[in-house]
């Protein structure tokens, strides 16, 4: 049923108004200011001719002024286009184009030459008095409403645009905090970019729940210690290398009891580095989760981060998953492509309607993720199924390789990719960048030390930086390109 929900800053502002909703080294905002400062943008907005259902590209840094053009897009009942400001012109041209964006609003930093008929509205230069003279009536949402469009990172091909409803982003929220639970005073350090999901879907959360976030425009160590030192910070969400970072810079002090969940996503946390994370009473809750499932969908309690060591976790409450090969589900420990189903999955591809049925057997989402469930239910995450290399009928993954290429001193960065091979159909080659001088077969011996023979790369070829997508994701596919 495509129930409505209010505005959920409306809402929000006249339940709890003056509660912190954002903090930056320079302001702090209640709800009620917030959405004081909201009201003055759609009026803007509003003024230069953005209207209900248009595609709205927002090409902007994290900062109060991109939450607020997010709510007065929503407020509107437009569609906000999150932009990867890292992407290159070309690539932002092409998603703008692709998802027939009407308007773009930016920074004045990130500003360039797009087509006439898109009208590029910069942020810095909206007029502080606005036209309208009332508050403008602000749209409720309907469940299957879209109000964003993210584009994947592309690291399997082309991206491409997925549309992500209220009721996505309402169903992720909320099975988060039956994970996480919700208290009134918890603050989250937002430093991921509010143009990924991993940002996005703490603006929703705080809205939703009623708490404030620490924004930062980018990452870093030390002032993100600071803040959950001395601004009451209780979540943060991270990737490992940020995790790592923190942990370094942190040295034997510890955090404050009342910090309570460092959320981290996008692959499993190492071993070395939870340790660490233990010793300082710091609980680390491993999540995996996709743009398309608007956020995490398998969340690892701190509890088995280490009994469970690599795994991802179990389903949030509202969520199932499974492992499919060959049209077959899988019983315990059989390696297969990741399913999942839940209400925080996204309704499709945006004009990719064969990829959108491509991706959806009987409602459940093929995640093009190959992994396992052990015999307790927990899923482990193996590759990118289209990364997998098949060896002699055997299952290679790339990024078990790559770990151990890494655990070497000598190596700083590594890709695998699988290479056509007479006897075995494919074999591993390995792609390196080092640090000091290793020779080519110190670098095998290593890997035959710790890896199945199967395993062990063909060859290695060293190179001075891997390719890499706006994202930081190694781009596998491209590395093809480096074979001699
Ligand atoms: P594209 O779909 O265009 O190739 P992408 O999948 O890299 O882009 P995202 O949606 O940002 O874009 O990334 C989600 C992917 O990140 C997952 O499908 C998975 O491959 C990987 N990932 C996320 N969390 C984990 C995790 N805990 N462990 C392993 N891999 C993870
Ligand atoms: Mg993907």
């Amino acid at each position: 049923m495509n129930q409505s929900y209010p505005s959920w800053l409306k809402q929000r502002a006249e339940l709890t108004p003056g509660r912190l909703a954002i903090k930056t080294d320079e302001v702090d905002l209640t709800f009620w200011e917030l959405y004081q400062r909201v009201q003055l943008q759609i009026k803007q907005l509003v003024a230069l001719n953005v209207k209900k259902g248009e595609h709205v590209g927002v090409l902007m840094k994290n900062s109060v002024e991109m939450i607020e053009s997010i709510h007065a897009i929503f407020s509107i009942g437009a569609v906000a286009v999150l932009l990867n400001n890292r992407l290159t012109r070309k690539e932002i041209a092409w998603q703008l184009s692709d998802v027939q964006a009407k308007h773009l609003i930016c920074h004045e930093e990130f500003l360039f030459q797009v087509d006439e008929e898109i009208n590029v509205i910069i942020v810095e230069k909206l007029h502080k008095k606005s036209s309208l003279e009332t508050d403008y009536l602000m749209e409720g949402y309907k469940t299957d409403q879209v109000a964003t469009i993210m584009y994947t990172s592309g690291t399997t091909g082309h991206p491409k645009g997925v549309m992500q409803t209220f009721g996505n982003h309402w169903s992720s929220s909320i099975g988060s905090a039956l994970n996480l639970g919700i208290n009134s005073d918890d603050r989250w350090l937002l430093s991921v970019p509010l143009f990924h999901i991993s940002g996005l879907s703490i603006l929703f959360r705080s809205v939703i729940y009623g708490i404030g976030i620490v924004l930062f425009e980018r990452f870093n160590a030390e002032k993100m210690n600071r803040a959950i030192m001395e601004d009451g910070v209780t979540i943060v969400s991270v990737v490992t290398t940020m995790l790592n970072q923190m942990l370094d810079k942190l040295g034997n002090e510890k955090y404050p009891e009342t910090f309570r969940c460092m959320l981290a996503g996008g692959g499993p946390v190492p071993r070395g580095v939870l340790e660490k994370a233990i010793e300082r009473k710091i609980p680390v809750f491993q999540t995996y989760g996709m743009t398309e499932t608007a956020s995490q969908i398998v969340t690892l309690s701190p509890e088995y981060s280490i009994k469970k060591l690599g795994s991802a976790g179990k389903p949030l409450f509202s969520c199932q998953m499974k492992i499919m090969k060959d049209g077959e589900d899988c019983s315990a420990y059989q390696e297969g492509e990741i399913l999942v189903k839940g209400p925080n999955i996204t309704k499709g591809y945006w004009k990719r309607d064969e990829a959108t049925q491509k991706a959806f057997t009987e409602g459940w989402f093929h995640t093009g993720d190959q992994g396992y469930i052990d015999e307790d239910g927990f899923l482990f995450v193996l590759d990118r199924r289209s990364d997998l290399i098949i060896s002699g009928g055997e299952n290679v993954y790339p990024a078990e390789i790559e770990n151990v290429l890494l655990s070497h001193q000598a190596v700083v960065d590594a890709g695998v990719i699988g290479i056509d091979d007479e006897k075995w159909g494919q074999v591993p080659y390995a792609f390196i960048v080092s640090n000091r001088t290793i020779s080519h077969d110190q670098l095998l011996m290593y890997c035959q030390n710790n890896l199945a023979r199967y395993k062990v790369p063909k060859g290695i070829t060293f190179l001075d930086e891997l390719p890499r997508n706006a994202s930081n994701k190694l781009l596998r596919r491209k590395l093809k390109e480096f074979l001699k």
